[in-house]
């Protein structure tokens, strides 16, 4: 059998499978599939911080069930790694295959606190507390902002996520962290929110972008005991960017009042 051929009778089956009987209604979301074509998705909201795999009769397919807030397209990578999950499930078990499902449930349930809390809704596991990564504010789009500073200054090749500040009246920062997805290290970029102001030109807010992208190709050096995150070689990077005096004028004169104004209205609410 061609492997065309192959895919037409899996669809087929899976058509079967989700219509059903008769008098069952059709209100339910659209069925879903993993990326490879092997684990069907169900959900219940009754499910919270569970999910649950069967091996069907077809061969190599299984059903998954997960909880309903994962029907969304954020939860995308979190739905693979369950597939993922569901496959490793069924394979014989060895140490090294239940090593894997052991690795994988704690990535699936570490990224969906993160997905979670990402989306401002409450994590499920609450164990481990991950900021919120929200990369668009109410007047500027972060990632749009990385996306052009990274293109433009450092060939596309920069590795970093970026959010706006969590905590009112924040600074910008630049941080490592654990991506819970990939269990990798990763940058993150926090940025003030008192750059997210009808008041602040794109060049303000590239420049801020553009210094915190420095920060993450130069890292702070130690020079006879002292911590230098600002050194020679860094201003001197710092400059390149185009904007640099009006970004300064603007992070000067007007960021405070911006980051001032935010205090207040946080202390009358
Ligand atoms: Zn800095």
């Amino acid at each position: 059998m061609s492997e065309g051929a192959f895919q037409t009778d899996l669809f087929g089956g899976i058509k079967r499978f989700f219509s059903g009987g008769e008098s069952e209604k059709v209100e339910e979301a659209p069925p879903q599939i993993s990326g490879d074509g092997t684990v069907l998705f169900r959900y219940a909201d009754r499910l919270k911080k569970s999910i649950r795999c069967r091996k069907k009769n077809f061969e190599n397919l299984y059903e998954l069930e997960l909880p309903g807030y994962m029907k969304t397209e954020e939860f995308y990578p979190v739905r693979e790694l369950a597939a993922e999950w569901a496959r490793v499930t069924f394979k014989r078990k060895t140490a090294s295959n239940k090593q894997k499902s052991r690795d994988l449930l704690a990535r699936i349930w570490k990224a969906t606190d993160q997905i979670l809390t990402d989306i401002g809704q409450k994590p499920v596991i609450g164990n481990t507390r991950f900021p919120p990564i929200r990369p668009v504010g109410n007047v500027h789009d972060l990632n749009k902002v990385f996306a052009a500073i990274n293109e433009t200054y450092f060939q596309g090749e920069l590795q970093a996520r970026i959010t706006w500040s969590n905590r009112v009246g924040g600074l910008s920062f630049h941080s490592k962290r654990t991506d819970p997805l990939t269990g990798e290290e990763v940058n993150l970029i926090s940025i003030s929110r008192g750059y997210d102001f009808e008041n602040c030109p794109l060049y303000a807010v590239f420049g801020v972008v553009y210094h915190e992208c420095l920060h993450v190709v130069i890292p702070p050096v130690m020079e006879n005991g002292r911590r230098i995150v600002h050194g020679k070689n860094f201003r001197q990077r710092e400059r390149r960017y185009i904007y640099y005096e009006q970004w300064i004028k603007w992070h000067k004169e007007v960021l405070p009042k911006n980051i001032r104004m935010m205090r207040r209205a946080k202390n009358f609410w």
